[in-house]
């Protein structure tokens, strides 16, 4: 049996499932977590998706349906007992689904997870997708075509195509394959339309974000090699902009559009804590870095989550190892 004709099974073997994914999640999270939760209603099983944090509002139109629930302990309580599969998408570690985490470790069902980072956490029954696969979307493309487990609909495409859109940064990174341009062009055959996709999760912001934008563009400074640019975002910024902190996925990426910029950093201060968001280009590979702060991710797209410390405090560590993965950019090269 291939790994997806296991993944069929697990599905035909059970009737209630739990779906949930990352912390502000993102396109590809979302995307996968409501396509997988047709799947499964087509099939006329039980399945909720309960996430830690709110969709954000460029993402709802992805839940037409308004299914995805937020996490609430009081209302949330009994439903780790009431299923018998929980499914983790987009992700392999635990800690990242915050509040669910506890539940997920405690847990006595199937725990399976589909996913497409590096270094999984060995918390899992069963672990479908794996690094070469650029969006978990992808993972769920290829589980339907190959399993003809339901029928391909408009909305699934929808969903698959926006997670696949976003984590190949519409269709320019690494993993962008001839094969990704195929499952586009499928997608599209059944209905998709590019530009409305676009714009809706690229071109729809509210005002306050475009001007948190323009006070984190203006906050960039170079260090010394010229080569690491690092942003600062707080949430004084956030409040005179009357922004939310999901208005700030995205805005590490224009560090890397400096010239010679190889590693951008962006310190985000949150309501709970301080995030540390890295970027490379190349073989640079950030995922290491978060590592030594305790996050992770990919090579080239990577994040950390702390707490106890402040801006100030971790900058000049963060930027001093990040100088000391730069310097080492040529051995990269070499494995
Ligand atoms: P972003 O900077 O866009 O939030 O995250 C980029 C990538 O870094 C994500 O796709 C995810 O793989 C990884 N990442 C971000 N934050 C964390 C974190 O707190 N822990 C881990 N393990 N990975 C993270
Ligand atoms: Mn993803």
């Amino acid at each position: 049996m291939n790994d997806f004709e296991n993944l069929k099974q697990i599905i035909n073997d059970h009737n209630s499932f739990l779906i949930s994914t990352h912390v502000n999640p993102d396109a590809d999270a979302l995307g996968s977590e409501l396509a997988f939760y047709h799947i499964l209603k087509k099939l006329n099983k039980k399945v909720r998706i309960v996430n830690h944090s709110q969709t954000p509002y460029n993402l709802e139109f992805l839940d037409e349906e308004n299914v995805i629930e937020k996490f609430n302990e009081e209302i949330h309580s009994n439903i780790f007992d009431e299923v018998e599969v929980f499914f983790l998408l987009d992700l392999n570690q635990a800690n990242r689904i915050v509040k669910l985490e506890n539940g997920f470790r405690k847990f006595n069902g199937l725990k399976v997870c589909i996913d497409h980072h590096q270094n999984p956490e060995d918390c899992f029954d069963y672990i479908f997708g794996n690094t070469d696969y650029s969006a978990t979307g992808e993972i769920i493309y290829d589980f339907i075509k190959e399993t003809k487990i339901v029928d391909l609909d408009y909305a699934i495409a929808l969903q698959l195509y926006a997670a696949i859109m976003t984590d190949t940064g519409s269709f320019r990174f690494e993993r962008t394959s001839p094969k990704i341009h195929y499952i586009a062009a499928d997608l599209l055959q059944k209905g998709v339309v590019p530009i409305d996709v676009y714009d809706k999760i690229y071109d729809q912001f509210k005002v306050g974000r475009i001007k948190l934008l323009g006070n984190a563009l203006s906050s960039i400074q170079l260090d010394e090699t010229q080569q690491i640019a690092y942003m600062i975002v707080t949430q004084k910024m956030l409040n005179e902009n009357n922004a939310t902190e999901a208005d700030v996925d995205g805005f590490v990426n224009y560090c890397l559009s400096i010239q010679n910029v190889m590693i951008g950093i962006l310190f985000y201060e949150l309501n709970d804590g301080l995030k540390i968001s890295f970027r490379s280009k190349g073989k640079i590979p950030v995922n290491l870095l978060a590592k030594e702060f305790g996050g992770g991710g990919h090579s080239n797209a990577s994040g950390t989550r702390l707490f106890n410390t402040t801006i100030e405090q971790i900058k000049n560590e963060v930027l001093k190892r990040a100088k000391e993965y730069l310097e080492m950019e040529n051995k990269w090269f070499l494995i």
